[in-house]
């Protein structure tokens, strides 16, 4: 039987990636830096390590006796974050290169890694109306400052890896994935989750009012985890050694996604829109043509049944939390 190593396993997309991979009959090999009790999901059936996968030495020990590699550790987070920790973003480029070469040396067959929409040029997204981006518009590159050129970096690396030393390597183009088992607060958090988090707890506590990043017109379209795993896995296993984007094609602005949150939660606020806070490009959505020509499917869950999911879990999350440390207020970081 081939194992697999899922990096970032302690984070929120490849702990779903290693429930799956575990569920279709595959031995795993889950590493994060994170200790284990942080992590989001653990599972008893993986071989669980904690390695720092910055350095070379750790990334021999992560992928030695196994077959496949899914890269999907990385420093990030949402806007907040990746505006404010851009060399932190960059340092990530030496988990992807480590791991490449580790994955060459020991003999590894297949190589996925997560790259992300933030490759896309900055000038193709100054429209709310984003008629999606195709694969061929991360060129001229323009990419997100720090996030994004790590990712466009590593992307190439893979292409180059492939070229020069045959490893298989397969690249998807994340954009905004969602659900729950997220992280939906501390900083890291992306939008629908901040945004469940922020009106769970107003209708908790019966504030009145939420804070709106930016003006809420700009717009995105968001992957639920569902389909991200699935596409992941599609991807790994074709035959197509170029990016990929694995996204939804449902672009709503971010007022509406606040208007989504608010009819589920039976809660409206007040918005107030805080022009100075971290916004990103002003319109990015996924064109889904050629994920859908390859391999004859695209994410679809729609967005309201999978914020309603995330919703419930963060509402959950945030009942716990609440139980657990009384007295402590997390809510409106
Ligand atoms: P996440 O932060 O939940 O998971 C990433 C994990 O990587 C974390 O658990 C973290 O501890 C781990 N990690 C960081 N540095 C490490 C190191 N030096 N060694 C070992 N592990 C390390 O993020 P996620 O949302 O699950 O994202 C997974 C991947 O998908 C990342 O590469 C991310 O850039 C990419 N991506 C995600 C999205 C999204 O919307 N979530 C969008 C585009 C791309």
């Amino acid at each position: 039987m081939k194992k697999i190593v899922v990096t970032g396993a302690g984070g929120f997309i490849a702990g779903h990636l290693v429930k799956e991979l575990i569920k279709t009959g595959n031995k795993v090999r889950a590493v994060d830096i994170k200790p284990l009790n942080e992590w989001y999901q653990v599972f008893s059936e993986a071989d669980n390590l904690v390695l720092d996968l910055r350095l070379m030495e750790n990334c021999y020990q992560a992928v030695n006796g196994c077959n496949e590699v899914f890269n999907l550790a990385a420093d990030m987070g949402g806007m907040g974050y990746i505006e404010n920790n851009k060399a932190a973003c960059m340092i990530s480029v030496l988990i992807n290169t480590h791991l490449l070469i580790a994955s060459r040396d020991c003999g590894l067959d297949r190589y996925f890694y997560s790259s992300s929409a933030c490759v896309y040029n900055a000038e193709k997204q100054t429209d709310p109306d984003n008629p999606g981006l195709k694969e061929s518009d991360a060129y001229p590159a323009l990419a997100e400052d720090g996030y994004g050129w790590e990712k466009l970096f590593s992307e190439r690396m893979c292409r180059h890896f492939s070229e020069d030393f045959g490893l298989i390597t397969r690249v998807a183009r994340y954009h905004n994935v969602y659900g729950p088992y997220g992280t939906y607060d501390g900083g890291r958090e992306k939008a629908p989750a901040a945004i469940c988090r922020k009106v769970t707890s107003a209708a908790m506590t019966g504030e009145k009012e939420i804070v709106i990043w930016g003006d809420g017109h700009q717009t995105r379209s968001f992957t639920y985890i569902d389909d991200c795993v699935k596409g992941t896995i599609d991807i790994m296993y074709s035959d197509i050694d170029e990016p990929l984007n694995l996204g939804s094609s449902e672009i709503v602005s971010i007022n509406q996604l606040v208007d989504i949150v608010e009819e589920i939660a039976g809660y409206t606020l007040e918005r107030k829109c805080d022009l100075s806070a971290p916004k990103g490009v002003r319109g990015r959505n996924s064109d889904n043509t050629l994920i859908r020509q390859y391999l004859g499917w695209e994410p679809s869950t729609p967005l309201r049944d999978g914020i309603q999911r995330t919703f419930t879990w963060i509402g959950e999350q945030i009942r716990k939390d609440q139980s657990e440390r009384t007295g402590i207020n997390r809510f409106n970081k």
